[in-house]
């Protein structure tokens, strides 16, 4: 190789070398830049979500329309692994209200140990759209006659957020489903209790009104079983997809998606639907 064409090698050698890191950098700065934007943008999920009682979400506040502030801040950073688990359920602020995204997809199997999109609750929050206390939250309830040309039977749920349009137009949705899917929905397990979440000091959704659970008798609960020899519980499930599918429609989280399962539940959880909070 004479000099001339030596140096056009090592020219063109170093150039697709600095090329390569030039690559490398940008992916790494897009890398980076996307995934904070998507943690920066995830506090807008709660304003697109709740229209009727939000009125701004800021980075670190959410102004309700009646002048109300909360805080939006992280209070327990979930460790990678989800080991801190039962600390982040018990601590959960807004923020990570909103960490875990919920899979929009069918095929949501294999869930990691301890991943529960929505179980994570910040209940100052859920309190001041709802009721701070049993009184507070029947203030705002109706009955609903839930699939009245096949169940008919009556059921008390809130009216704040339209949850019980939604949970009506829902109904009318199931009553639509072949014959065989009746028996998921007949004898519905429950919807408002003020009550606290079994094993725990955390009030549970449906102390509410914004969450109902289908038929107990074909449903699957985490507590019910004992974990495996590997201390992890086996996921269980009997509920057909069709259902599930209808509830999601209307902004409902199903509990058949989280690791801690419970597939009799769903919950009124619109802001896990957003853009940037699920998945
Ligand atoms: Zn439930």
């Amino acid at each position: 190789m004479d000099s001339k064409s030596l140096f056009s090698f090592t020219l063109i050698h170093s150039m697709k070398k600095s090329c390569f890191y030039l690559t490398q950098t940008i992916y790494l700065i897009l890398f980076v830049f996307t995934n904070s934007a998507f943690s920066q943008h995830k506090h807008h999920c709660l304003q697109i979500a709740y229209p009727e009682v939000i009125k701004k979400v800021t980075t670190t506040e959410v102004h309700f329309l009646d002048g109300t502030v909360l805080p939006l801040m992280h209070h327990t950073k979930l460790s990678k692994d989800y080991s801190n688990f039962e600390e982040f359920l018990d601590n959960a602020s807004l923020m990570n209200q909103l960490e875990q995204c919920y899979p929009l997809s069918e095929q949501y199997l294999p869930l990691p140990k301890n991943y529960d999109p929505g179980r994570a609750r910040y209940e100052p929050f859920f309190k001041k759209m709802y009721g701070s206390s049993a009184a507070e939250v029947r203030k705002k309830l109706v009955s609903i006659r839930w699939m009245p040309t096949v169940i008919n039977k009556s059921l008390m749920v809130t009216t704040v957020n339209g949850v019980d349009k939604k949970l009506l137009a829902i109904s009318k949705e199931l009553e639509t489903l072949p014959k065989e899917f009746h028996k998921y929905l007949q004898n519905p397990g429950g919807t408002f209790l003020w009550r606290t979440i079994a094993g725990t000091k955390r009030l549970s959704t449906h102390s509410f009104g914004c969450t109902i659970d289908i038929n107990v008798a074909h449903s699957d609960y985490w507590r019910w079983f004992s974990p495996n020899k590997n201390g992890l519980y086996e996921y269980k499930n009997r509920i057909p997809y069709e259902i599930v599918r209808i509830f999601e429609k209307h902004g409902f989280i199903w509990g058949g998606k989280w690791y801690h399962f419970d597939t009799m539940h769903f919950e009124y959880r619109p802001e896990l639907f957003q853009k940037d909070c699920h998945c």
